[in-house]
Protein backbone atom coordinates (compact mmCIF):
# COMPACT_ATOMS: atom_id res chain seq x y z
CA UNK A 1 0.00 0.00 0.00
CA UNK A 2 1.36 3.84 -0.64
CA UNK A 3 1.62 6.45 1.69
CA UNK A 4 -1.16 8.04 -0.82
CA UNK A 5 -3.23 4.87 -0.57
CA UNK A 6 -2.88 4.32 3.54
CA UNK A 7 -3.85 8.17 3.89
CA UNK A 8 -6.86 7.60 1.93
CA UNK A 9 -9.11 9.83 3.77
CA UNK A 10 -9.78 12.80 2.30
CA UNK A 11 -11.10 13.89 -1.06
CA UNK A 12 -9.19 17.09 -1.11
CA UNK A 13 -6.13 15.05 0.04
CA UNK A 14 -2.92 16.34 -2.20
CA UNK A 15 -0.16 14.23 -2.92
CA UNK A 16 3.24 16.41 -0.74
CA UNK A 17 5.98 13.66 -0.07
CA UNK A 18 8.67 15.88 1.47
CA UNK A 19 8.57 14.50 5.72
CA UNK A 20 10.38 14.88 8.81
CA UNK A 21 10.51 11.22 9.14
CA UNK A 22 12.28 9.09 6.40
CA UNK A 23 10.39 7.87 3.22
CA UNK A 24 11.62 4.54 1.22
CA UNK A 25 14.47 5.79 -0.63
CA UNK A 26 14.98 8.92 0.81
CA UNK A 27 16.99 10.32 3.39
CA UNK A 28 16.92 13.83 4.74
CA UNK A 29 19.53 16.15 5.63
CA UNK A 30 17.80 18.69 7.18
CA UNK A 31 20.33 18.24 10.46
CA UNK A 32 21.47 21.10 11.57
CA UNK A 33 24.45 21.08 14.39
CA UNK A 34 26.66 22.98 16.47
CA UNK A 35 28.82 20.37 17.37
CA UNK A 36 28.11 17.60 15.50
CA UNK A 37 28.64 15.75 12.29
CA UNK A 38 25.91 13.88 11.10
CA UNK A 39 27.42 13.22 7.79
CA UNK A 40 29.23 10.02 8.56
CA UNK A 41 26.69 8.21 10.56
CA UNK A 42 25.91 4.78 9.06
CA UNK A 43 22.88 4.14 7.21
CA UNK A 44 20.36 2.48 8.73
CA UNK A 45 20.11 1.53 12.51
CA UNK A 46 23.04 -0.44 12.42
CA UNK A 47 26.40 1.08 13.67
CA UNK A 48 24.73 2.55 16.89
CA UNK A 49 26.04 -0.12 19.23
CA UNK A 50 21.79 -1.10 19.28
CA UNK A 51 21.08 -5.09 20.64
CA UNK A 52 19.89 -7.14 18.67
CA UNK A 53 16.23 -7.36 20.15
CA UNK A 54 16.34 -3.81 19.25
CA UNK A 55 17.22 -3.86 16.16
CA UNK A 56 14.49 -6.40 15.34
CA UNK A 57 11.65 -4.77 16.91
CA UNK A 58 12.10 -1.60 15.01
CA UNK A 59 12.46 -3.70 11.71
CA UNK A 60 8.86 -5.18 13.14
CA UNK A 61 7.61 -1.72 13.34
CA UNK A 62 8.54 -1.04 9.77
CA UNK A 63 11.56 1.41 10.94
CA UNK A 64 14.25 1.02 8.41
CA UNK A 65 16.61 4.12 8.37
CA UNK A 66 16.57 6.80 11.25
CA UNK A 67 14.90 10.25 11.47
CA UNK A 68 17.66 13.11 11.08
CA UNK A 69 17.33 14.13 14.68
CA UNK A 70 17.71 10.24 15.80
CA UNK A 71 21.17 10.09 13.14
CA UNK A 72 22.15 13.23 15.69
CA UNK A 73 21.12 12.13 18.82
CA UNK A 74 21.66 8.27 19.03
CA UNK A 75 25.72 8.47 19.11
CA UNK A 76 25.75 11.32 21.91
CA UNK A 77 23.05 9.78 24.32
CA UNK A 78 24.49 6.22 23.88
CA UNK A 79 28.09 7.77 25.22
CA UNK A 80 25.82 9.10 27.84
CA UNK A 81 25.96 12.92 26.69
CA UNK A 82 23.96 15.30 27.68
CA UNK A 83 21.75 16.69 24.89
CA UNK A 84 19.75 20.07 23.66
CA UNK A 85 17.25 19.00 20.89
CA UNK A 86 14.87 22.03 18.64
CA UNK A 87 12.72 19.37 17.31
CA UNK A 88 8.88 19.51 17.15
CA UNK A 89 6.79 16.04 17.22
CA UNK A 90 6.73 14.04 14.23
CA UNK A 91 10.56 14.36 13.52
CA UNK A 92 10.86 10.93 15.29
CA UNK A 93 11.81 12.65 18.30
CA UNK A 94 10.48 10.48 20.81
CA UNK A 95 12.44 7.58 19.99
CA UNK A 96 15.61 10.00 19.27
CA UNK A 97 15.90 9.74 23.33
CA UNK A 98 14.15 6.76 24.12
CA UNK A 99 16.19 3.78 22.17
CA UNK A 100 19.68 4.88 23.71
CA UNK A 101 17.80 5.07 27.02
CA UNK A 102 16.48 1.78 27.12
CA UNK A 103 19.89 0.26 25.71
CA UNK A 104 21.56 2.23 28.40
CA UNK A 105 19.87 0.31 31.43
CA UNK A 106 21.19 -1.65 33.76
CA UNK A 107 19.67 -5.09 34.84
CA UNK A 108 19.10 -5.44 38.50
CA UNK A 109 18.34 -2.27 39.61
CA UNK A 110 15.22 -1.96 41.47
CA UNK A 111 14.83 2.09 41.24
CA UNK A 112 13.68 3.75 38.42
CA UNK A 113 16.53 4.96 36.06
CA UNK A 114 15.11 6.57 33.14
CA UNK A 115 12.44 9.77 34.19
CA UNK A 116 10.88 11.86 31.40
CA UNK A 117 8.86 15.06 32.23
CA UNK A 118 5.66 15.96 30.23
CA UNK A 119 3.88 18.76 30.05
CA UNK A 120 0.73 16.87 29.92
CA UNK A 121 -0.93 13.35 30.17
CA UNK A 122 -2.00 12.66 26.69
CA UNK A 123 1.70 13.18 26.13
CA UNK A 124 2.96 11.17 29.28
CA UNK A 125 0.86 8.57 28.09
CA UNK A 126 2.22 8.10 24.60
CA UNK A 127 5.57 8.97 25.29
CA UNK A 128 5.14 5.43 27.97
CA UNK A 129 3.43 3.81 24.90
CA UNK A 130 6.49 4.41 22.76
CA UNK A 131 8.77 3.12 25.43
CA UNK A 132 7.20 -0.01 25.73
CA UNK A 133 7.04 -0.67 22.42
CA UNK A 134 10.38 -0.16 21.97
CA UNK A 135 11.10 -2.25 24.72
CA UNK A 136 8.98 -5.00 23.14
CA UNK A 137 12.36 -7.34 22.82
CA UNK A 138 12.40 -7.00 26.57
CA UNK A 139 9.36 -8.02 28.56
CA UNK A 140 11.25 -7.72 31.99
CA UNK A 141 11.32 -4.16 31.73
CA UNK A 142 8.95 -1.85 33.43
CA UNK A 143 7.90 1.51 31.86
CA UNK A 144 4.75 3.70 33.75
CA UNK A 145 2.99 6.46 33.25
CA UNK A 146 2.72 8.74 36.07
CA UNK A 147 -0.02 11.82 35.83
CA UNK A 148 -2.81 13.96 37.53
CA UNK A 149 -6.11 12.41 37.53
CA UNK A 150 -5.27 8.76 37.54
CA UNK A 151 -5.42 6.77 40.92
CA UNK A 152 -2.36 7.16 43.19
CA UNK A 153 -2.39 4.34 45.18
CA UNK A 154 -2.21 1.85 42.33
CA UNK A 155 0.86 4.16 40.64
CA UNK A 156 2.34 3.72 43.93
CA UNK A 157 1.84 0.25 44.15
CA UNK A 158 3.73 -0.20 40.44
CA UNK A 159 6.31 1.48 41.80
CA UNK A 160 6.97 -0.20 44.89
CA UNK A 161 6.82 -3.62 42.60
CA UNK A 162 9.78 -1.94 40.85
CA UNK A 163 10.12 0.75 37.74
CA UNK A 164 12.63 1.59 35.33
CA UNK A 165 11.12 4.45 33.11
CA UNK A 166 9.08 6.39 34.58
CA UNK A 167 7.03 8.95 32.39
CA UNK A 168 5.17 11.63 34.24
CA UNK A 169 3.78 15.11 34.34
CA UNK A 170 5.79 17.23 36.23
CA UNK A 171 3.27 17.74 39.21
CA UNK A 172 2.30 14.15 39.86
CA UNK A 173 5.97 13.26 39.87
CA UNK A 174 6.77 16.00 42.30
CA UNK A 175 3.73 14.92 44.65
CA UNK A 176 5.70 11.21 44.62
CA UNK A 177 8.92 12.40 45.12
CA UNK A 178 8.18 14.82 47.78
CA UNK A 179 5.96 11.07 49.38
CA UNK A 180 8.98 9.32 48.81
CA UNK A 181 7.19 7.35 46.58
CA UNK A 182 9.80 7.93 43.59
CA UNK A 183 13.26 6.93 44.73
CA UNK A 184 14.87 9.17 42.16
CA UNK A 185 18.62 8.11 44.33
CA UNK A 186 19.30 5.53 41.26
CA UNK A 187 18.49 8.18 38.21
CA UNK A 188 20.59 7.57 35.29
CA UNK A 189 18.77 10.11 32.56
CA UNK A 190 16.01 12.35 32.54
CA UNK A 191 14.63 13.56 29.89
CA UNK A 192 12.64 17.00 29.42
CA UNK A 193 9.88 16.62 26.57
CA UNK A 194 8.22 19.48 24.69
CA UNK A 195 10.15 21.77 27.63
CA UNK A 196 8.76 25.28 26.19
CA UNK A 197 5.07 23.69 26.67
CA UNK A 198 6.14 23.10 30.53
CA UNK A 199 7.10 26.51 30.70
CA UNK A 200 4.30 28.15 29.09
CA UNK A 201 2.18 25.89 31.12
CA UNK A 202 3.32 27.20 34.49
CA UNK A 203 5.60 24.00 35.28
CA UNK A 204 9.24 25.54 35.30
CA UNK A 205 9.31 25.75 39.51
CA UNK A 206 8.36 22.26 39.46
CA UNK A 207 10.72 21.00 36.78
CA UNK A 208 13.75 23.17 38.48
CA UNK A 209 12.67 21.60 41.80
CA UNK A 210 12.86 17.68 40.51
CA UNK A 211 16.13 19.14 38.58
CA UNK A 212 17.80 20.05 42.16
CA UNK A 213 16.64 16.74 43.97
CA UNK A 214 18.14 14.13 41.39
CA UNK A 215 21.51 13.01 41.13
CA UNK A 216 24.89 14.96 40.31
CA UNK A 217 25.75 12.03 38.01
CA UNK A 218 23.22 12.11 35.51
CA UNK A 219 22.39 12.68 31.89
CA UNK A 220 19.78 15.44 30.98
CA UNK A 221 18.06 15.45 27.44
CA UNK A 222 16.22 18.14 26.87
CA UNK A 223 13.21 19.07 23.88
CA UNK A 224 11.73 21.63 22.97
CA UNK A 225 10.19 23.08 19.69
CA UNK A 226 11.01 26.28 20.39
CA UNK A 227 14.01 27.74 22.59
CA UNK A 228 13.01 31.33 24.83
CA UNK A 229 15.50 32.29 27.10
CA UNK A 230 13.81 30.63 30.28
CA UNK A 231 14.86 27.52 28.19
CA UNK A 232 17.92 28.46 27.46
CA UNK A 233 18.46 29.42 31.28
CA UNK A 234 17.73 26.18 32.20
CA UNK A 235 19.54 24.41 29.55
CA UNK A 236 22.86 26.20 30.66
CA UNK A 237 22.19 25.83 34.30
CA UNK A 238 21.09 21.99 34.25
CA UNK A 239 22.98 20.50 31.35
CA UNK A 240 27.01 19.62 31.33
CA UNK A 241 28.12 20.54 28.05
CA UNK A 242 25.45 18.92 25.96
CA UNK A 243 24.72 18.52 22.17
CA UNK A 244 23.14 20.63 20.61
CA UNK A 245 20.75 19.37 17.64
CA UNK A 246 18.51 21.79 15.40
CA UNK A 247 15.75 19.96 12.85
CA UNK A 248 14.20 22.81 10.61
CA UNK A 249 11.23 21.01 10.23
CA UNK A 250 8.78 23.91 9.07
CA UNK A 251 9.70 23.28 5.12
CA UNK A 252 8.86 19.57 5.46
CA UNK A 253 6.30 19.93 8.02
CA UNK A 254 4.45 22.39 5.59
CA UNK A 255 4.93 20.53 2.81
CA UNK A 256 2.98 17.59 4.04
CA UNK A 257 0.21 19.40 5.15
CA UNK A 258 -2.03 21.10 2.49
CA UNK A 259 -3.31 24.82 4.40
CA UNK A 260 -5.86 26.63 3.31
CA UNK A 261 -8.29 29.14 4.74
CA UNK A 262 -11.91 29.92 4.22
CA UNK A 263 -12.87 33.43 5.52
CA UNK A 264 -16.94 32.74 6.54
CA UNK A 265 -18.96 35.62 9.36
CA UNK A 266 -19.55 33.83 12.79
CA UNK A 267 -22.55 33.44 11.73
CA UNK A 268 -21.96 31.00 8.92
CA UNK A 269 -19.04 28.85 10.80
CA UNK A 270 -21.62 25.68 11.47
CA UNK A 271 -22.92 25.96 8.03
CA UNK A 272 -19.58 26.17 6.05
CA UNK A 273 -18.24 23.60 8.76
CA UNK A 274 -20.40 20.77 7.43
CA UNK A 275 -19.87 21.52 3.65
CA UNK A 276 -16.04 21.48 4.02
CA UNK A 277 -16.72 18.07 5.95
CA UNK A 278 -18.99 17.01 3.25
CA UNK A 279 -16.72 18.15 0.56
CA UNK A 280 -13.38 17.08 1.92
CA UNK A 281 -13.82 15.04 5.20
CA UNK A 282 -13.11 10.95 5.16
CA UNK A 283 -11.78 9.07 7.36
CA UNK A 284 -10.16 10.79 10.54
CA UNK A 285 -11.03 14.55 10.97
CA UNK A 286 -10.11 16.61 14.20
CA UNK A 287 -11.92 20.21 14.44
CA UNK A 288 -10.32 22.30 16.79
CA UNK A 289 -12.50 25.04 18.88
CA UNK A 290 -11.57 27.50 21.12
CA UNK A 291 -13.94 26.47 24.47
CA UNK A 292 -15.31 23.93 25.92
CA UNK A 293 -19.18 25.27 25.08
CA UNK A 294 -17.88 25.44 21.31
CA UNK A 295 -16.85 22.57 21.21
CA UNK A 296 -20.39 20.85 22.57
CA UNK A 297 -22.13 23.10 19.91
CA UNK A 298 -20.23 22.15 17.32
CA UNK A 299 -20.56 17.81 18.27
CA UNK A 300 -24.11 18.91 18.51
CA UNK A 301 -24.65 19.75 15.21
CA UNK A 302 -22.31 17.09 13.23
CA UNK A 303 -24.07 14.45 15.35
CA UNK A 304 -27.43 15.49 14.77
CA UNK A 305 -26.46 15.28 10.81
CA UNK A 306 -25.43 11.93 10.96
CA UNK A 307 -21.78 12.17 11.65
CA UNK A 308 -19.60 10.07 14.01
CA UNK A 309 -18.25 12.49 16.41
CA UNK A 310 -16.79 12.65 19.89
CA UNK A 311 -15.48 15.14 22.10
CA UNK A 312 -12.40 15.87 23.86
CA UNK A 313 -12.10 19.01 26.26
CA UNK A 314 -11.26 19.66 29.42
CA UNK A 315 -14.58 18.23 30.77
CA UNK A 316 -13.92 14.35 29.67
CA UNK A 317 -12.85 12.24 33.04
CA UNK A 318 -9.20 10.97 31.62
CA UNK A 319 -9.95 7.25 31.63
CA UNK A 320 -12.71 8.68 28.98
CA UNK A 321 -10.25 10.33 27.17
CA UNK A 322 -8.24 7.68 26.64
CA UNK A 323 -11.15 5.18 25.27
CA UNK A 324 -12.16 8.68 22.81
CA UNK A 325 -8.65 8.43 21.14
CA UNK A 326 -8.96 4.72 20.68
CA UNK A 327 -12.25 5.04 19.13
CA UNK A 328 -10.80 7.72 17.15
CA UNK A 329 -7.52 5.57 16.38
CA UNK A 330 -9.66 2.10 15.41
CA UNK A 331 -12.65 3.98 13.47
CA UNK A 332 -15.14 3.88 15.26
CA UNK A 333 -15.73 7.98 15.50
CA UNK A 334 -14.39 9.71 12.47
CA UNK A 335 -14.51 13.44 14.02
CA UNK A 336 -13.10 14.56 17.14
CA UNK A 337 -14.35 18.29 17.93
CA UNK A 338 -11.33 19.28 20.78
CA UNK A 339 -9.75 21.70 22.91
CA UNK A 340 -6.38 22.92 21.82
CA UNK A 341 -4.88 21.46 26.07
CA UNK A 342 -6.99 18.28 25.22
CA UNK A 343 -6.04 17.33 21.86
CA UNK A 344 -1.71 18.65 22.73
CA UNK A 345 0.47 15.90 21.85
CA UNK A 346 -2.59 13.76 19.86
CA UNK A 347 -0.62 11.03 17.40
CA UNK A 348 -3.32 9.45 15.40
CA UNK A 349 -2.19 8.67 11.89
CA UNK A 350 -5.62 8.26 10.18
CA UNK A 351 -5.44 11.85 10.86
CA UNK A 352 -6.39 13.36 7.21
CA UNK A 353 -7.75 16.87 8.07
CA UNK A 354 -7.17 19.31 10.14
CA UNK A 355 -10.33 22.05 10.70
CA UNK A 356 -9.40 25.04 12.53
CA UNK A 357 -12.97 25.70 13.58
CA UNK A 358 -11.72 29.09 15.47
CA UNK A 359 -8.54 31.01 15.35
CA UNK A 360 -6.23 29.70 17.56
CA UNK A 361 -4.42 31.65 20.31
CA UNK A 362 -1.28 31.60 18.61
CA UNK A 363 0.77 30.70 15.84
CA UNK A 364 2.20 28.18 18.07
CA UNK A 365 -1.18 26.61 18.78
CA UNK A 366 -1.35 26.54 14.94
CA UNK A 367 1.24 24.77 14.26
CA UNK A 368 0.48 22.05 16.76
CA UNK A 369 -3.24 21.76 15.68
CA UNK A 370 -1.76 21.12 11.63
CA UNK A 371 0.48 18.97 13.67
CA UNK A 372 -2.02 16.32 14.23
CA UNK A 373 -2.31 15.26 10.57
CA UNK A 374 0.46 14.72 8.45
CA UNK A 375 1.80 11.86 10.90
CA UNK A 376 4.08 9.21 10.29
CA UNK A 377 4.84 10.52 6.76
CA UNK A 378 1.88 10.56 5.54
CA UNK A 379 0.12 13.94 4.01
CA UNK A 380 -2.45 16.04 5.52
CA UNK A 381 -5.14 18.87 4.78
CA UNK A 382 -5.83 21.70 7.53
CA UNK A 383 -8.43 24.02 6.67
CA UNK A 384 -8.52 27.49 8.89
CA UNK A 385 -11.95 29.42 9.72
CA UNK A 386 -11.34 32.91 9.71
CA UNK A 387 -14.03 35.83 9.96
CA UNK A 388 -13.31 38.79 7.58
CA UNK A 389 -11.84 40.57 10.56
CA UNK A 390 -9.30 37.66 11.85
CA UNK A 391 -7.99 37.77 7.85
CA UNK A 392 -5.00 39.71 8.87
CA UNK A 393 -3.45 37.00 11.24
CA UNK A 394 -3.00 34.93 8.64
CA UNK A 395 0.50 36.65 7.84
CA UNK A 396 2.15 35.43 10.98
CA UNK A 397 0.28 32.02 10.80
CA UNK A 398 2.14 31.56 7.00
CA UNK A 399 5.30 33.16 8.32
CA UNK A 400 5.18 30.32 11.75
CA UNK A 401 5.02 27.39 8.99
CA UNK A 402 7.21 28.52 6.53
CA UNK A 403 4.18 27.91 3.66
CA UNK A 404 1.16 29.99 2.01
CA UNK A 405 -2.22 29.25 3.40
CA UNK A 406 -3.94 29.40 0.59
CA UNK A 407 -8.06 31.07 0.24
CA UNK A 408 -10.37 28.30 -0.40
CA UNK A 409 -14.31 29.18 -1.06
CA UNK A 410 -17.28 27.21 0.83
CA UNK A 411 -17.66 24.64 -1.18
CA UNK A 412 -20.92 24.61 -2.94
CA UNK A 413 -22.73 21.79 -4.03
CA UNK A 414 -20.81 20.70 -6.79
CA UNK A 415 -17.26 20.49 -4.61
CA UNK A 416 -19.61 18.38 -1.85
CA UNK A 417 -21.02 16.07 -4.89
CA UNK A 418 -17.60 15.44 -6.19
CA UNK A 419 -16.75 14.79 -2.69
CA UNK A 420 -19.71 12.39 -1.91
CA UNK A 421 -18.97 10.42 -5.23
CA UNK A 422 -15.26 9.99 -4.31
CA UNK A 423 -15.66 8.81 -0.83
CA UNK A 424 -18.25 5.79 -2.25
CA UNK A 425 -15.82 5.31 -5.26
CA UNK A 426 -12.92 4.57 -2.02
CA UNK A 427 -15.47 2.64 0.11
CA UNK A 428 -16.86 0.60 -3.01
CA UNK A 429 -13.05 -0.25 -3.96
CA UNK A 430 -12.44 -1.10 -0.48
CA UNK A 431 -14.95 -3.35 -0.15
CA UNK A 432 -14.14 -4.99 -3.76
CA UNK A 433 -10.83 -5.71 -2.67
CA UNK A 434 -11.42 -7.10 1.23
CA UNK A 435 -12.33 -10.68 1.35
CA UNK A 436 -15.62 -11.44 3.57
CA UNK A 437 -14.31 -13.45 6.13
CA UNK A 438 -17.22 -15.96 6.89
CA UNK A 439 -17.07 -18.55 4.17
CA UNK A 440 -20.28 -19.86 5.06
CA UNK A 441 -22.17 -16.33 4.80
CA UNK A 442 -20.60 -15.30 1.29
CA UNK A 443 -22.00 -18.87 -0.21
CA UNK A 444 -25.27 -18.01 1.47
CA UNK A 445 -25.20 -13.86 0.15
CA UNK A 446 -24.15 -15.39 -3.06
CA UNK A 447 -26.92 -17.49 -2.93
CA UNK A 448 -29.22 -14.74 -2.23
CA UNK A 449 -28.19 -12.60 -5.24
CA UNK A 450 -28.64 -15.17 -7.42
CA UNK A 451 -32.01 -15.90 -6.59
CA UNK A 452 -33.05 -12.00 -6.71
CA UNK A 453 -31.45 -11.80 -10.04
CA UNK A 454 -33.45 -15.02 -11.46
CA UNK A 455 -35.99 -14.10 -10.01
CA UNK A 456 -36.92 -10.57 -11.30
CA UNK A 457 -34.68 -11.13 -14.20
CA UNK A 458 -31.88 -8.61 -13.57
CA UNK A 459 -28.81 -8.90 -15.59
CA UNK A 460 -25.26 -8.15 -13.22
CA UNK A 461 -25.56 -3.88 -13.72
CA UNK A 462 -29.32 -3.90 -12.21
CA UNK A 463 -27.78 -6.09 -9.45
CA UNK A 464 -24.61 -3.95 -8.69
CA UNK A 465 -27.06 -0.86 -9.12
CA UNK A 466 -29.22 -2.33 -6.60
CA UNK A 467 -26.69 -3.22 -3.99
CA UNK A 468 -25.52 0.47 -3.82
CA UNK A 469 -28.72 2.41 -3.96
CA UNK A 470 -29.11 -0.37 -1.01
CA UNK A 471 -25.35 0.68 0.86
CA UNK A 472 -26.69 4.47 0.22
CA UNK A 473 -29.96 4.79 2.02
CA UNK A 474 -33.31 6.67 1.36
CA UNK A 475 -31.78 10.09 1.00
CA UNK A 476 -30.25 11.48 -2.17
CA UNK A 477 -26.57 10.93 -3.13
CA UNK A 478 -26.34 14.54 -4.91
CA UNK A 479 -26.97 17.83 -3.02
CA UNK A 480 -29.25 20.21 -5.05
CA UNK A 481 -30.33 24.41 -4.64
CA UNK A 482 -29.98 26.46 -1.20
CA UNK A 483 -26.35 27.13 -2.96
CA UNK A 484 -27.38 30.71 -2.56
CA UNK A 485 -26.13 30.89 0.86
CA UNK A 486 -22.30 30.59 -0.35
CA UNK A 487 -23.13 33.11 -3.38
CA UNK A 488 -24.10 35.76 -0.62
CA UNK A 489 -21.26 34.70 1.51
CA UNK A 490 -19.19 35.10 -1.17
CA UNK A 491 -20.45 38.31 -2.08
CA UNK A 492 -19.94 39.35 1.22
CA UNK A 493 -16.18 38.80 0.92
CA UNK A 494 -15.62 41.15 -2.33
CA UNK A 495 -17.08 43.59 -0.82
CA UNK A 496 -14.45 44.05 1.89
CA UNK A 497 -11.45 43.17 -0.19
CA UNK A 498 -8.23 41.31 1.49
CA UNK A 499 -5.55 44.14 2.26
CA UNK A 500 -3.10 41.56 4.05
CA UNK A 501 -0.92 42.90 1.45
CA UNK A 502 -0.63 46.83 2.41
CA UNK A 503 -0.06 46.38 6.40
CA UNK A 504 3.22 45.01 8.25
CA UNK A 505 1.73 41.70 8.64
CA UNK A 506 2.20 41.50 12.13
CA UNK A 507 -0.56 41.20 14.77
CA UNK A 508 -1.19 44.48 15.97
CA UNK A 509 0.31 45.19 19.21
CA UNK A 510 -2.18 45.15 21.83
CA UNK A 511 -2.36 46.34 25.37
CA UNK A 512 -3.50 43.12 27.36
CA UNK A 513 -5.81 45.47 29.20
CA UNK A 514 -8.27 45.80 26.13
CA UNK A 515 -8.64 41.99 25.70
CA UNK A 516 -8.59 41.20 29.16
CA UNK A 517 -10.53 41.41 31.77
CA UNK A 518 -9.90 41.05 35.53
CA UNK A 519 -10.76 38.05 37.72
CA UNK A 520 -10.64 37.76 41.46
CA UNK A 521 -10.38 33.73 42.94
CA UNK A 522 -10.38 33.13 46.45
CA UNK A 523 -6.87 31.47 46.65
CA UNK A 524 -4.06 32.94 47.84
CA UNK A 525 -0.76 32.61 49.83
CA UNK A 526 -2.45 31.21 52.70
CA UNK A 527 -3.16 28.19 50.19
CA UNK A 528 0.36 28.12 48.86
CA UNK A 529 -0.67 28.51 45.82
CA UNK A 530 1.57 29.44 42.84
CA UNK A 531 0.94 31.25 39.34
CA UNK A 532 1.57 27.81 37.64
CA UNK A 533 -1.04 25.85 39.83
CA UNK A 534 -3.47 28.67 38.39
CA UNK A 535 -2.47 28.50 34.58
CA UNK A 536 -2.88 24.86 35.00
CA UNK A 537 -5.79 24.52 36.65
CA UNK A 538 -7.48 27.37 34.49
CA UNK A 539 -6.33 26.34 30.96
CA UNK A 540 -7.38 22.39 31.81
CA UNK A 541 -10.83 23.91 33.07
CA UNK A 542 -11.22 26.53 29.90
CA UNK A 543 -8.96 25.44 27.19
CA UNK A 544 -7.03 28.15 26.89
CA UNK A 545 -3.55 27.91 26.30
CA UNK A 546 -1.32 28.72 29.09
CA UNK A 547 0.10 31.75 27.16
CA UNK A 548 -3.38 33.46 26.56
CA UNK A 549 -3.90 33.90 30.44
CA UNK A 550 -2.35 37.49 31.63
CA UNK A 551 -1.13 38.67 34.71
CA UNK A 552 -1.31 36.87 38.04
CA UNK A 553 -0.75 38.54 41.30
CA UNK A 554 -1.01 36.61 44.72
CA UNK A 555 -2.50 38.49 47.62
CA UNK A 556 -3.02 36.29 51.31
CA UNK A 557 -6.13 34.87 51.15
CA UNK A 558 -7.03 35.90 47.28
CA UNK A 559 -5.58 36.69 44.10
CA UNK A 560 -6.16 38.25 40.31
CA UNK A 561 -6.15 36.90 37.49
CA UNK A 562 -6.61 38.51 33.54
CA UNK A 563 -8.47 36.78 31.32
CA UNK A 564 -8.89 37.11 27.64
CA UNK A 565 -12.45 39.10 27.03
CA UNK A 566 -15.63 37.66 26.40
CA UNK A 567 -15.73 34.25 28.55
CA UNK A 568 -19.00 31.95 28.06
CA UNK A 569 -20.84 32.04 31.00
CA UNK A 570 -20.50 28.57 31.36
CA UNK A 571 -17.19 28.39 31.48
CA UNK A 572 -16.81 31.18 34.19
CA UNK A 573 -19.76 28.94 36.55
CA UNK A 574 -17.31 25.68 35.92
CA UNK A 575 -14.41 27.98 36.82
CA UNK A 576 -16.48 29.24 40.16
CA UNK A 577 -16.19 25.65 41.24
CA UNK A 578 -12.74 24.57 40.13
CA UNK A 579 -10.66 23.70 43.06
CA UNK A 580 -6.94 24.54 43.58
CA UNK A 581 -5.23 23.93 46.48
CA UNK A 582 -7.95 21.99 47.64
CA UNK A 583 -10.14 25.41 47.59
CA UNK A 584 -13.03 26.62 45.33
CA UNK A 585 -12.02 29.62 43.32
CA UNK A 586 -15.26 31.20 43.55
CA UNK A 587 -14.38 33.94 40.62
CA UNK A 588 -15.82 36.94 40.38
CA UNK A 589 -15.13 39.94 37.96
CA UNK A 590 -13.19 42.22 39.62
CA UNK A 591 -14.08 45.81 39.71
P1 LIG B 1 7.38 11.77 17.32
O1 LIG B 1 8.09 12.90 16.64
O2 LIG B 1 8.20 11.15 18.37
O3 LIG B 1 6.01 12.21 17.79
O4 LIG B 1 7.16 10.60 16.21
C1 LIG B 1 6.30 10.74 15.11
C2 LIG B 1 5.89 9.40 14.50
O5 LIG B 1 6.96 8.84 13.72
C3 LIG B 1 5.53 8.33 15.50
O6 LIG B 1 4.31 7.75 15.06
C4 LIG B 1 6.67 7.31 15.43
O7 LIG B 1 6.21 6.02 15.66
C5 LIG B 1 7.17 7.47 14.02
N1 LIG B 1 8.63 7.23 13.84
C6 LIG B 1 9.64 7.59 14.70
N2 LIG B 1 10.84 7.26 14.20
C7 LIG B 1 10.63 6.68 12.99
C8 LIG B 1 11.50 6.14 11.96
N3 LIG B 1 12.82 6.14 12.10
N4 LIG B 1 10.92 5.62 10.85
C9 LIG B 1 9.57 5.64 10.71
N5 LIG B 1 8.69 6.14 11.62
C10 LIG B 1 9.21 6.67 12.76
Amino acid sequence: MTEQQKLGASSCAVDLSASALPQDGESSSEVFTTTIETSETPSGFDGFGFSEALLSTLKEKGYSEPSPIQKAAFPELMLGRDLVGQAQTGTGKTAAFALPILERLRTGQKTPQALVLAPTRELAMQVADSFKAYASGHPHLKVLAVYGGSDFRSQINALKRGVDVVVGTPGRVMDHMRQGTLDTSGLRSLVLDEADEMLRMGFIDDVEWILEQLPQERQVVLFSATMPSEIRRLSKRYLKEPAEVTIRTKDQEGKRIRQRSITVPMSHKLEALQRVLDACGGEGVIIFARTKAITLTVAETLDAGGHQVAVLNGDVPQNQRERTVERLRNGSVDILVATDVAARGLDVERIGLVINYDMPFDSEAYVHRIGRTGRAGRTGEAVLFVTPRERRFIRNLERATGQPIEQMEVPGNTAINQGRLDRLRKQLSAAATAERGNEEEAALLKELMQRVATELELSQEDLAMAALNLAIGPNPLLRHGDDDWIQNNQRHDRERPERRGDRRGDRPARAPEENMQRYRVEVGHRDRVKPGNLVGAIAGETGLQGRAIGRIQIFDNHSLVDLPKGMPEDVFNSLQRLRVMNRELQISRAS
